[in-house]
């Protein structure tokens, strides 16, 4: 597990607004929403960013983002429908080096991402 504040949150060491759990994967609200529903999906099995991923973690990564969408489903929020999110390093906008899912939903979002 790597040593982010995402990996206190799995331990339970800090709160976190969780809304989803499976054996794998963890979602809580972002603590500075960006649209009115904004959820982190995580891997409980740390990965620092995308370029970190190997063959290894393919299925956890599929776990991840079926994760989302099953949420997503559950939700309600695949009838409009919705956006996620992956952020990788500096000019991707990654500010926690744990791998996550940002899940956007609750209204339309614009094109192109700034
Ligand atoms: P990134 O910029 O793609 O790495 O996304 C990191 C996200 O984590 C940002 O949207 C932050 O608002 C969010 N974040 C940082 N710390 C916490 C926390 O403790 N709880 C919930 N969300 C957090």
């Amino acid at each position: 597990m790597g040593d982010t504040i995402f990996g206190k949150i799995i331990r339970r060491e800090i709160p976190a607004d969780i809304v989803y759990e499976t054996n794998d994967v963890l979602a809580f609200r972002d603590l500075n929403p960006q649209a009115p529903v904004h959820v982190l999906f995580i891997p409980k099995r740390a990965i620092a960013t995308l370029n970190d991923a190997t063959a290894a973690d393919a299925e956890l990564i599929g776990k991840l983002v079926l994760a989302a969408a099953d949420y997503a489903k559950r939700e309600g929020f695949d009838k409009d429908g919705y956006r996620t999110v992956i952020n990788c390093n500096e000019h991707g906008g990654q500010t926690v080096f744990h791998l996550h899912v940002h899940l956007l939903a609750g209204r339309r979002m614009t094109w192109p991402p700034g």
